[in-house]
């Protein structure tokens, strides 16, 4: 999180660009009855908010005239901005995109970035050969190398925290649909067995889910190290 901007006292303004309100059939700006809204990117920008809620205790306040407000948009792909900025915090939801993604994407807007670029991280995983040869040899900008500079090199100051492969911030190992046309996404990481050891430990948090959150690259729900780090950097008491 280093250089990274805290939300202070674990308060977000937000605000919808209308046309998700419309889509929702929301009879305001806010989130207010989200859970009667029709299915779609504003109900789940909302379920997201909710459960960050739940979890860390940050709050997500409509506002739609501060400057550093978090603007939720319709976008050609789904990301999220990394903490607080002065100006242009922002969501961008892909419609068809599962509520799992829009919930990482607002962990980032909370400050967190993708635990598997922690400096620690080739202690718990090894990444597959030809992905270590594009972070180092990605000079010009295609857009897998877009990706590989962004997603995959270490990056920040040594967490505190123990590494957790059950974070909502980790990404799968197969991570095949950012790149159909080449086979090798399929399979871009092995867990070493130090990873192997603290999937163990950790998997247990998530025993009431489908077998699928039980795995690294879970996109089902925030773990109890993601909501412990956003309620630290973010400053929120009680
Ligand atoms: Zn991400």
């Amino acid at each position: 999180m280093h250089g990274v901007g805290p939300w202070s006292g674990g308060a977000v303004p937000y605000h919808f660009e209308p046309a998700l309100l419309q889509e929702a059939g929301a009879k305001g700006t806010d989130c207010r009855n989200w859970s009667q809204w029709r299915a779609g990117s504003a109900k789940q920008a909302c379920q997201a908010m909710d459960e960050w809620t739940r979890v860390s205790g940050v709050r997500f306040v409509p506002d739609a005239k501060r400057l550093d407000s978090v603007s939720i948009v319709r976008g050609g792909a789904t990301t999220g901005t990394m903490g607080r900025l002065p100006a242009g915090n922002r969501v961008t939801i892909e419609p068809g995109v599962t509520y799992g993604s829009v919930l990482h994407e607002f962990g980032h807007v909370l400050g967190l970035m993708h635990e598997h670029q922690r400096p620690d991280r080739d202690d718990y995983l090894r990444l597959e050969p030809f992905l270590t040869g594009l972070l180092q040899r990605c000079t010009f900008l295609t857009e897998v190398c877009r990706d590989v500079r962004l997603s995959f090199p270490k990056v920040g100051v040594r967490a505190k925290t123990a590494y957790d492969p059950c974070s909502l911030m980790h990404y799968l190992a197969n991570q095949a649909p950012r790149h159909p046309q080449d086979k090798r996404w399929a399979h871009i990481f092995t867990l070493t067995n130090k990873g192997q050891g603290r999937l163990k430990t950790c998997q247990g948090q998530f025993a009431a889910l489908p077998a699928r959150c039980r795995k690294v690259g879970q996109k089902c729900a925030v773990s109890k190290s993601d909501a412990e780090l956003v309620r630290r950097f973010n400053g929120v008491v009680g």
